[in-house]
């Protein structure tokens, strides 16, 4: 658990800790039946799934926080994790394949967690329905696609005033000059590109993108055109 101490600030309480321990508990299990990570080393878990997700903490802080969606959650990272470290949060998580929602539903369920819609969809069709689109503070996205993909995918999400959030590897200078005409086109503009240092000498990076126009209603273009054809 000493691993945390390295996450600036975060200072979680007993009950959160042992949501994160049951939350591991549950990831190994379904791992032995679905192929839902290829993280399977217990070590690993804590540090590549919960403390990385965590790290988004460092951009998202001190912002307003009620409604974050997570776009692509997989196993629910990064946005269960941050759920777990902010329980404020009104939660919504999308993911396109059916076991790996399920998956989260069952974290929710066995953490008790409330205030956490799971939509089993793809982000370019839920982002055209009206509960969902431009409603949230924040959009959020690991391992997902590159930027100027992923700005499509969750901008639309993102209410003007409120931020999409990109957890990176290591180089992204040359992603976010791709996506320039991207955010342009969609409402954002780049407001911070934060480097994270991570234990073990690794560095991933946080790109934080600003919503400053609404987003036009012909966006997301249709399932798939978004990747197949990047703006
Ligand atoms: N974010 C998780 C993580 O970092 O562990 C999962 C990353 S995984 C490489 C990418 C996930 O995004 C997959 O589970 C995939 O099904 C989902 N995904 C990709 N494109 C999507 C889309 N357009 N809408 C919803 N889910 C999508």
């Amino acid at each position: 658990m000493d691993i945390f101490q390295t996450e600036p600030g975060l200072g979680l309480t007993p009950t959160q800790q042992r949501a994160f321990v049951q939350y591991a508990n549950l990831l190994q299990t379904w791992n032995q039946k679905f192929n839902l990570t290829a993280i399977r080393d217990p070590d690993e878990i804590w540090h590549k799934h919960f403390l990385d997700s965590l790290t988004c903490l460092r951009a998202m802080r001190g912002t307003p926080l009620q409604r974050v969606i997570d776009v692509g959650t997989g196993a629910g990272f990064p946005g269960l994790v941050l759920k777990i470290a902010c329980p404020e949060i009104h939660l919504t998580l999308v993911e396109a394949v059916a076991k790996k929602a399920a998956f989260c539903a069952e974290v929710v369920h066995t953490l008790g967690l409330d205030h956490v819609e799971i939509q089993t969809a793809r982000a370019e069709a839920l982002a055209q329905a009206p509960a969902h689109r431009e409603q949230y503070d924040w959009a959020v996205a690991r391992a997902v696609a590159p930027l100027s993909v992923l700005a499509e995918y969750l901008l639309p999400f993102v209410k003007v005033g409120g931020k999409m959030l990109a957890q990176k590897g290591q180089e992204s200078a040359q992603e976010v000059k791709q996506a320039e005409n991207a955010l342009s086109t969609l409402g954002g503009e780049l407001e911070q590109v934060l480097p994270v240092p991570l234990p073990g000498g690794e560095a991933h990076t946080l790109i934080v993108i600003a919503k400053v126009r609404p987003t036009p209603d012909r966006f997301p273009r249709r399932v798939g055109i978004p990747a197949k054809r990047p703006l």
